[in-house]
């Protein structure tokens, strides 16, 4: 366990800086390396994604472990949205915990598995390793234009469900409370997916949950990187930032704009971009913690 306050915190989105976008899985091995080389020296790292516990185990944690992560390093993945979430050790993923107040009922998650079988299943299939929210992703094997013209009619289906089971959810700009005027759910589309979640979840939830359990392992730095290639992303920073400590978001495809925040966002060079504009950084840091100040290395 570290006893003094390391200099450096990261929270990391997975699919696009650490995952490649192509291959969604670590491609470029000096991001296996240099995580564990921060993580081993006293950096804390969580992180902080929309995947399952089954993706970080199989994509994730066994380069880590490849990579020589030691008893010592405090690495921890939230997934789902900050619903779910395990430490990383060299003997493997922990004990998965849930936030079981944040879990689709099941009975539910069967009506849903059961509309998309009987109506979709030519253009989605169901994610069965999430244990709290539901995803329902475009098949690999269909074109994207395809998959986006169906995904509304399936997703007002879901909500008509949603209705049937008393569950208030909001879907685009729609509002459906329950019966006791709750809305708990939302029906998230993303371009390759419907996400069916609780309201509550999300990467300033994940930020959260990665900090309490980085805290309960040793003491926390104050400045911190967060890292991720959507703007969804950003919400790691700010809730940082929110809480006092200092960030700044290291944004891998800031093609798509970046907003104005009240702290720094950072670029890679080259318009190096995903998984090589995050090795680029995760480079650099460890630079820093072999003794370079990191006031003034981005
Ligand atoms: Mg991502």
């Amino acid at each position: 366990v570290t006893s003094h306050e390391p200099d450096l915190g990261l929270l990391l989105d997975v699919d696009g800086p650490i995952a490649s976008p192509v291959t969604r899985t670590i491609a470029i091995p000096s991001i296996s390396e240099d995580l564990v080389e921060l993580a081993n020296t006293g950096t804390p790292v969580a992180f902080n994604t929309g995947r399952s516990d089954a993706f970080l185990r199989d994509e994730i944690a066994g380069a880590l472990i490849a990579a020589g992560l030691s008893d010592t390093a405090r690495v921890f993945g939230v997934c789902e949205k900050g619903a779910v979430w395990f430490r990383i050790t060299p003997q493997g993923v922990g004990p998965v915990s849930v936030d079981e107040s944040l879990t689709l009922p099941s009975d539910f998650r069967r009506a849903v598995d059961a509309l998309m079988q009987a109506r979709f299943a030519d253009a989605m299939f169901f994610d069965h390793t999430k244990r709290a929210m539901l995803s329902v992703e475009q098949r690999i094997d269909i074109e994207s234009d395809d998959y986006l013209a169906v995904q509304p009619v399936f997703e007002a289906q879901v909500l008509d469900l949603c209705r049937d089971f008393d569950l208030g959810t909001v879907w685009r700009n729609i509002e459906r409370p329950a019966s006791d005027g709750s809305i708990r759910f939302r029906i998230d589309p993303t371009i390759i997916s419907t996400d069916i979640e609780s309201i509550r979840s999300g990467k300033d939830l994940g930020a959260e949950r990665a900090l309490r359990l980085l805290a309960e392992a040793g003491p926390l730095p104050r400045t911190w990187r967060t890292v991720g290639d959507s703007r969804t992303d950003y919400a790691m920073a700010d809730w940082l930032h929110h809480n006092g400590y200092a960030v700044a978001h290291v944004d891998v495809r800031p093609r798509d704009g970046m907003p104005v925040k009240p702290y720094d966002i950072l670029t890679a060079t080259d318009d190096l971009t995903n998984d090589a504009a995050a090795a680029e950084f995760l480079r650099r840091w460890v630079g820093t913690a072999e003794g370079e100040s990191l006031v003034g290395a981005s």
